[in-house]
């Protein structure tokens, strides 16, 4: 309104002050603070121009400030629920996404909605003040020409309206090209060491080019569309510009267009002129704002998608936290495929508490599989997991994964301490008993010896450790957690015999008090178990100890012999169904 301001002031001085035919009067001014001397009237107006002008600028820095934090106080809290929108969905929804893809949504999405709210929201209302201000005042003035000056809006909007029908699906194009882009980024950069050992860094440049190149495409339709737009309103504004000059200009010179003609002074007119200019930048700026919002729209869209999605794997309504009284696992009648086909079938398996129980079988039999169903990662297809007969979709996950431990076949550490990893889950654990953890885990002796201990950063960007030091500190972790089920995935095949025996005999302690899966390729690492499941393409087909298992003779006692190096005593049938398991690898939807 302040920038209003200076056009109808210079209209009002060159009809009263100049020539006279307008008396000096301000609304909202008493007449008799008006001075009558034209020049008083004149350094009255020059007044006013310079009060507007300082003004404008305080309350254009105070606007410019409220907006800033209002858009970055969204942008913060947008970012942290979709960060938490995507820690609640279950494994399954990020095995199926690309982690570059989920970056740049987190990323770049929000950076564009960010965008619009401090820029485009603001010039809204900037757009909507200007205009609507400059037609109150030119109403006031003369309204045939208002009309006349304002003509062009209506057609401005519809042209609007097409741009954004045109330019939508464009935008979203391109934040997809972008997600494209950063997932391969992602994927090459942690796929480093294959790339470097497979000398495969210009195939990977090529694979970049071609992502590179669908941007670059995606993002030129989208810029032909959008350059199209800006001198579309340029055209329809300024013939606009030159309706008001001409018809403006001839009542002044007081002669009707087509039959038409209202009275104007030629300060009135300056005002038209000057307001026809003011007109066209809130109009050309709406250019801006629009494509602002639809930049904004297609990313809240992909935004949305992450923060109104309800995880797969919730709690019931009525679920109860989990009560252990022994640690009893029963799995029921229990079938899951990760897609169509049966990964596990009809297992039927009974635990009681604290027993020790060793799953081997072949790659790809679904022995990790069954480790996730009883941490509920994934949920069952049909029959039920109980623990304590407690079905475990009937109580809380967070008791759930407080009761069990769960070490996975790769061992992941977060950049950050030693000690920091290995609290991770037991955040509240003391320095102590972080340690006491470490030396179960036959992991402190090591870590001593880091350069700064305890404190040495590892994980990304840190020291690099070995897989089986990585190993040992998820053990320690595990076992920091002291939970009543221990999951172990091959916890510790990544260690050397003499280690895995040192963590055998610590573990040994640790695992007797508390039930036990534990998934081993070695079976020496299962032979002391209470019972050994043996599971081959889904289901359990033989289930006894080490010693009922070796006089079964069946696939049990040929792994054995894999193991032991008597392989000229294995059955062919062994050898050819080794190879067709190698052959048919399961797919994801
Ligand atoms: P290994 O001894 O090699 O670790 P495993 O017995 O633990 O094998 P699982 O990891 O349970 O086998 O896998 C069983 C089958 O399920 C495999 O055929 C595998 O391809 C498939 N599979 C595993 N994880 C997924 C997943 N997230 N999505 C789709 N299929 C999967």
């Amino acid at each position: 309104m302040l920038g209003l301001l200076p056009a109808f002031i210079i209209g009002l001085a060159v009809d009263a002050v100049f020539l006279g035919e307008r008396t000096f009067v301000l609304p909202l001014v008493p007449v008799e603070w008006i001075p009558e001397l034209p020049v008083a009237q004149l350094r009255l107006s020059i007044l006013i121009l310079l009060a507007a002008t300082s003004l404008g600028a305080v309350v254009s820095w105070i606007e410019d400030w409220c907006w800033s934090v209002f858009a970055q106080r969204i942008q913060r809290s947008v970012r942290v629920d979709a960060y938490a929108g995507l820690q609640r969905q279950e494994l399954q929804y990020f095995t199926r996404r690309r982690t570059g893809d989920l970056m740049s949504v987190l990323n770049s999405d929000i950076n564009a909605l960010e965008t619009f709210l401090k820029d485009g929201l603001s010039a809204t209302f900037w757009i909507l003040a200007t205009v609507g201000g400059i037609g109150v005042i030119l109403a006031t003035l003369n309204l045939p020409l208002t009309v006349l000056t304002l003509l062009p809006i209506p057609v401005l909007a519809a042209f609007t309206l097409l741009f954004t029908r045109v330019i939508e699906p464009r935008y979203l194009s391109v934040r997809e090209e972008i997600g494209e882009l950063s997932a391969r980024l992602e994927n090459s950069i942690s796929g480093i060491e294959t790339i470097k050992t497979q000398h495969a860094e210009e195939f990977e440049v090529e694979r970049l080019r071609d992502a590179a190149e669908d941007y670059l495409r995606a993002q030129l339709s989208a810029v032909r569309a959008q350059i199209t737009y800006f001198p579309g309103l340029s055209v329809i504004s300024g013939v606009g510009f030159a309706a008001t000059f001409l018809v403006g200009g001839f009542w002044v010179l007081e002669i009707p267009v087509f039959g038409l003609y209202q009275p104007l002074a030629p300060g009135e007119f300056v005002t038209f002129l000057i307001y026809a200019q003011q007109f066209v930048w809130p109009i050309i700026r709406l250019g801006d704002v629009v494509d602002d919002y639809e930049r904004a729209k297609t990313a809240s869209i992909r935004i949305d998608a992450v923060l109104s999605r309800k995880p797969r794997i919730r709690d019931a309504t009525t679920a109860t936290p989990l009560v252990i009284t022994e640690g009893a696992v029963s799995v029921d009648d229990v079938t899951f495929g990760y897609a169509e086909r049966e990964t596990l079938r009809e297992i039927y398996i009974e635990v009681p508490g604290g027993d020790t129980v060793g799953i081997v079988g072949p790659t790809g039999a679904g022995k990790s599989t069954l480790l996730k169903l009883l941490a509920r990662l994934y949920d069952t297809d049909a029959g039920e997991i109980r623990i304590d007969g407690q079905d475990i979709r009937e109580v809380t996950i967070e008791s759930l994964r407080r009761s069990i431990g769960y070490v996975s076949q790769e061992p992941f550490l977060f950049f950050g301490t030693v000690r920091e990893n290995i609290r991770y889950g037991s955040f509240d654990a003391t320095d102590r008993e972080v340690e006491r953890a470490a030396r179960h885990a036959q992991v402190h002796e090591f870590v001593r010896r880091l350069p700064d201990g305890y404190d040495t950063l590892v994980g990304e960007r840190g020291v690099k450790l070995s897989a089986g030091q990585r190993q040992r500190i998820t053990i320690a972790r595990t076992i920091l957690k002291d939970p009543p089920i221990l999951l172990l995935d091959e916890a510790t095949s990544a260690l050397d015999t003499e280690t895995e025996a040192l963590i055998q005999s610590s573990l040994g302690g640790f695992t007797t008090e508390r039930t036990t899966f534990v998934v081993a390729h070695r079976l020496s690492t299962v032979r002391h178990a209470d019972r050994i499941l043996v599971l081959d393409d889904g289901a359990v087909v033989e289930d006894g100890t080490h010693r009922d298992l070796l006089s079964e003779n069946g696939l049990y006692a040929n792994l054995w012999r894999v193991q032991i190096g008597d392989i000229g005593s294995l059955p062919s049938e062994f050898l050819r169904r080794a190879l067709q398991r190698e052959t048919t690898p399961d797919r994801d939807e």
